[in-house]
C-alpha cells in the first residue's frame, strides 16, 4: 500500500516537527513507546515531558526508557495532562515543538480508565500557549469503544472551531475500513 498507515504517519509528522535539542510532550505515557520514540528524536540536549494518571503507565515508561538508555532525556509526571501548564517549567513555555496524545485506554491495562474529552481539550488549550510557532500537536483518536466515540465527537467539534489564523488542523483517516480504526488529528500552530 502506498498510502501511509495511521501510526507510521503519526511518527512521520513527529520526525518532521522535531529536531535535536527540542522540548516535546508525551501527553499519554501508556507503555512508553511514544516516549522512547520522542527521546530518540530530541537527542541528549532535548527534553521530553510525559504525563499519565496511572502509576503503572509511569513505571512502564520508566522501565522502557531505562532499557533504551534514555532515562536522562525525560521528566515523567504521575498526573493528568490537564495540568501540563503548571508542570512544564516556565523556561520552556513557548518552546514546545511537538506533543502527542495517544487517546483511549492503556493496552494490557484497565480498559475502564480512558481519556476524557474535557481533560483532553483543556490540555490542548494549554498546549497552544506552550507550543513554538510551527509546533505540532498530534491526536491519535481511538473511537472503537463507546467513550472513544464520544471523545471523538467532542474533539472534532472543538478542533473545527479553532481559528484558522492561529492553527492549521488536519484530519488523516481511512474512511472505508471496518471496526473504527484509529485516525489522526494534527494541529499546527502558525
Ligand atoms: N502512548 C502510549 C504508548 O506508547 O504506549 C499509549 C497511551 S494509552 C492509549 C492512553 C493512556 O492515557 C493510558 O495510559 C491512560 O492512563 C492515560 N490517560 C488517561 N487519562 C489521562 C489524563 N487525563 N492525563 C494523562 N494521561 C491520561
Amino acid at each position: 500500500m502506498k498510502l501511509e498507515r495511521i501510526l507510521p504517519y503519526a511518527r512521520q509528522l513527529l520526525e518532521k516537527a522535531i529536531s535535536p535539542g527540542d522540548i516535546v510532550i508525551d501527553a499519554t505515557l501508556g507503555n512508553g513507546h511514544d516516549t522512547v520514540f520522542l527521546a530518540n528524536l530530541i537527542g541528549p540536549n532535548g527534553r521530553v515531558y510525559g504525563f499519565d494518571i496511572q502509576e503503572e503507565a509511569v513505571q512502564n515508561t520508566k522501565i522502557r526508557l531505562a532499557d533504551n538508555d534514555l532515562s536522562d532525556r525525560a521528566t515523567l509526571f504521575h498526573t493528568g495532562h490537564e495540568f501540563i501548564l503548571e508542570n512544564v517549567p516556565p523556561v520552556h513555555h513557548g518552546k514546545v515543538t511537538a506533543a502527542i496524545f495517544n487517546l483511549g485506554y492503556l493496552p494490557g491495562g484497565d480498559k475502564d480508565i480512558v481519556t476524557h474529552p474535557q481533560t483532553t481539550i483543556s490540555a490542548i488549550d494549554q498546549l497552544l500557549d506552550l507550543m513554538a510557532p510551527e509546533g505540532i500537536i498530534l491526536l491519535v483518536i481511538y473511537h472503537g469503544h463507546i467513550e472513544g466515540a464520544v471523545e471523538r465527537d467532542y474533539l472534532l467539534r472543538y478542533v473545527k472551531q479553532l481559528d484558522q489564523r492561529l492553527v492549521h488542523v488536519l484530519q488523516y483517516q481511512f474512511i472505508n475500513q471496518k471496526n473504527n480504526p484509529p485516525f489522526i488529528v494534527a494541529i499546527e500552530k502558525r
